[in-house]
This record gives C-alpha cells, sequence and structure tokens, in this order.
C-alpha cells in the first residue's frame, strides 16, 4: 500500500491530506507538525484571536476526530530532522519513517532581531505560532507601550489591535514608508492615515539600533539616536521559507523549495506546496505567503499524485483587517507603473496598472470592487483608467 508522508501540519498540509482523502485516495497519510497542536488558521493570530474575541478551537481547521474518521496518522509535536531521499526514509526522533511520496509543507520561519543587539530579551516577540501569541496575549495590558517594529501587514495588524485595547502604541518602519514593500504609497498613505487617527505613532525611516534592559527589554535605540521607554516590543520583520530539510534532500532551491507548475521538486517522489514552495508564474518565479495560495497549491499537489498532472495557475489575493477596515487585495503588482484611484473616504480601491495592463487592486471596504477587479485580472482584461476612476461607471458590464 502506498505511503504519503506529509512534513508540515499547518494550513497546506492539512489540505492535502484532506483533498487525498477526499479523491479517495486508499493508500496510508502521515501527517507530521512540531506545534503540540491540530493544523488551524493563521490569519486570526493577528486580528480576533489576538483581541480576544474568538475561541482556541475555532482556530482549528478541523476536530481532532477528522484525523481518525479519516485515517490519517497525526503526529504533533515532533519535529521531523533528517531526510534521506535515496532511501526514501525521514527521522522524527528515534523513528525511521519509509514513504512513497514525500510533501513538505513546512511553511516559513519568523525573522528574528539578532541577539547581538538585544533581540534576545525578554518581552520581545514574534507573531507566527500560536504559542507565540499566547504569550503576547498576557502583555496585553491598557497603557502598556508596545513598540511594533516593522511596518508590514502583520506589524500593522498587531498595532491596530494593541490600540484598540488601550495600549499605547509607536510602530517603526525603516523603509521610506510603512507597506513599501508590498504597495503603492497610495496605499501606504491611507493606513497610516488610519493607523494615527487612532492613536498609532508611526516613524517612517527610522530602524533598531538596540535593545536594551536587564534581563527585559527595556529600552529601544533607534537609528535617528532617539531611546524609547517600552514595555514590550513585537518584530514584524518579515519571514524566510523553511527549507532545511529540502536542502539535505537535495532538493533545488530558489528563494524556497523549487518546484515544477505541478508540485512536484527536483527529486520525483517530493513535492512542496504552501509559504515554503516557489513555482514558475508567468514569465517568473514567485512564492506566496498566503492562505489562498496554500489551499489551492496543496489541493492540486494531491490531484497530481493522484495521476492528475495538472499545472497550478495562481489566482493570488490576500486580505488583512485593520481597525474597521478590511484591505482585499486581487492579483500581484508587481512592475506597476501606474495607480488609479476609484471612490474615496473610507470605501477606496487603488487599481495597479503596467501601462494599460491592469495588475492588482487594493480595496478598502469596498467588496464589489475587490470583486469585479479580481474577475477582471483572472480573464485578463483590463478596463479603461477613465472608466474606473469614473464611480458611477458600472464596472460590473465589462464582465
Ligand atoms: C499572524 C499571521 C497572520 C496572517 N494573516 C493572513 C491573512 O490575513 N491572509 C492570508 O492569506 N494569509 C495570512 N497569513 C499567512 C498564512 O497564514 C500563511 O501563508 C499560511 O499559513 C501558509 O500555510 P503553510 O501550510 O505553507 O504554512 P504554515 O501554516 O506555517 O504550516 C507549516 C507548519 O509546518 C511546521 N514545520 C516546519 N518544519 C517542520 C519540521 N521539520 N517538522 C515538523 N513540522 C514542521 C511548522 O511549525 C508549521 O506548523 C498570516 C500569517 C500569520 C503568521
Amino acid at each position: 500500500m502506498k505511503h504519503i508522508v506529509v512534513v508540515g501540519a499547518g494550513q497546506a498540509g492539512f489540505s492535502v491530506v484532506s483533498k487525498l482523502r477526499n479523491l479517495q485516495f486508499d493508500g496510508s497519510i502521515t501527517l507530521i507538525g512540531n506545534e503540540p497542536v491540530p493544523p488551524y488558521q493563521r490569519p486570526p493570530l493577528s486580528k480576533k484571536y489576538l483581541l480576544g474575541e474568538m475561541d482556541v478551537e475555532r482556530l482549528y481547521l478541523r476536530p481532532l476526530s477528522f484525523y481518525n474518521d479519516h485515517e490519517i496518522n497525526l503526529k504533533l509535536g515532533v519535529e521531523v530532522t533528517a531526510v534521506d531521499s535515496v532511501q526514501k526514509t525521514i527521522t522524527v526522533g528515534k523513528e525511521i519513517i519509509n514513504y512513497d511520496e514525500l510533501i513538505f509543507t513546512t511553511g516559513s520561519t519568523p525573522n528574528y532581531l539578532p541577539p547581538q543587539i538585544g533581540g534576545n530579551l525578554a518581552g520581545v516577540y514574534v507573531v507566527r505560532n500560536l504559542s507565540d501569541v499566547d504569550s503576547i496575549v498576557s502583555e496585553f495590558i491598557i497603557n502598556k507601550h508596545v513598540l511594533i517594529i516593522g511596518g508590514g501587514y502583520i506589524g500593522l495588524e498587531a498595532a491596530a489591535v494593541a490600540s484598540k485595547l488601550g495600549l499605547r502604541v509607536t510602530l517603526v518602519e525603516m523603509g521610506e514608508r510603512i507597506l513599501q514593500r508590498v504597495a503603492s504609497s497610495e496605499t501606504s498613505d491611507y493606513f497610516r492615515n488610519l493607523h494615527t487617527n487612532n492613536g498609532v505613532v508611526i516613524r517612517e525611516n527610522v530602524g533598531v539600533k538596540r535593545l536594551k534592559g536587564n534581563d527585559c527589554v527595556e529600552v529601544v535605540e533607534l537609528t535617528d539616536g532617539s531611546n524609547l521607554e517600552v514595555d514590550f516590543v513585537i518584530a514584524g520583520i518579515g519571514i524566510s521559507p523553511s527549507i532545511n530539510l529540502a536542502k539535505m534532500a537535495g532538493c533545488k532551491l530558489d528563494n524556497g523549495i523549487k518546484t515544477d507548475a505541478t508540485g512536484r521538486t527536483s527529486i520525483s517522489a517530493i513535492w512542496a506546496a504552501g509559504d515554503c514552495a516557489s513555482f514558475p508564474y508567468r514569465d517568473t518565479r514567485i512564492r506566496l505567503e498566503s492562505v489562498p495560495n496554500a489551499i489551492d497549491q496543496a489541493e492540486l499537489l494531491a490531484l497530481n499524485i493522484m495521476g492528475g498532472n495538472l499545472e497550478y495557475k495562481a489566482k493570488p489575493w490576500f486580505w488583512s483587517d485593520q481597525f474597521d477596515v478590511k484591505l482585499q487585495i486581487a492579483g500581484l503588482n508587481s512592475g506597476f507603473n501606474d495607480v488609479v484611484t476609484r471612490g474615496a473616504n473610507s470605501s477606496i480601491s487603488f487599481w495597479y496598472y503596467k501601462d494599460t495592463e491592469l495588475l492588482a487592486v487594493d480595496a478598502m471596504n469596498d467588496p464589489r470592487a475587490y470583486m469585479i477587479g479580481k474577475r477582471l485580472i483572472e480573464a485578463g482584461r483590463s478596463p479603461g483608467k477613465d472608466l474606473v476612476k469614473d464611480t458611477s461607471a458600472d464596472l460590473k458590464s465589462l464582465l
């Protein structure tokens, strides 16, 4: 009987095993994760769960019984430490497990502040795992001062929650502007205004030089020479794909585990999906860090293991919640040279073009603009810019 082993019990790991059973795969399946809890959704960790509005059980993608019922051998709280792609085995503690097909869904690891600058002091947190957030929650006490390092989506979401809960919040971003890596200056301006109007102090062009304190962080020295007294710090300074095992197995790497369009790595019995995998997209390669990608890629991979030989056609989309704003993003904006604004104030969208080609849409509290933009991008259709600007024009007629 064929044995499929999946390393990494997160979103992609869950999606691939449940899809395999859904497709009537009748071999054995082992899903291994180094966290002590069943696969769960991460997005609420920096949103409703951090805010205290969601119970832990609601984070779980399925209750534990699901894995039993579907004959999925779920091993939790254990780390896979070695892979032998010639013998087709993996090592978990003292156990050696054989596989016929191996799938890496190892996700990504947060970037940490180096210990040389005080990154290892108590009171310095990251937001990646449930256990990270459970340890931050006890710090969220009214009037405490939190410094958030990094103005990306995770940092901004954590800032919004902290501010809502009555903490004093300062966010520093060493780039010219928040969201610089992922969005236009229009979107950055929108979120800067939103945060400052809600009492968050945002300081751009400012990095961290050193964190100081005896055991626990107390003062942060910034690159502009100023010092900030803080109660705790959250670092939201990006993530790196978890590639160590794939490297050990001899898989080719390229900003993550390199796969072909079907999800197969350079070693034929090994596959990868989710945050850790880089795959062909149009005439380049990309790696996406999002739930929709983890699900779609993992489900396609299950079909391919069952003999599908299908190519992954990514349809990137993403969302973020900050204060009372829901941001929805369709498409990928890389290479844009023009941004067109539709709407105003709280319900607004920014449409990214490369010349006349529509690449992406950032929609704030405007689900209709998001939906239409997404469908247009997926259909490869680009509305004229004047039409997009004109809020009386019905974009739906273009579909
Ligand atoms: C706070 C937060 C908020 C987010 N918000 C959004 C959002 O709003 N929208 C969105 O689309 N995406 C969001 N994301 C991103 C999204 O959660 C990820 O893209 C998604 O979880 C990727 O799924 P994955 O299965 O690839 O990785 P993960 O869900 O990270 O799962 C990988 C698992 O593998 C485990 N693992 C790694 N190595 C080993 C090993 N050697 N042995 C055993 N286990 C191992 C890891 O510990 C982890 O449990 C957010 C992420 C975070 C952290």
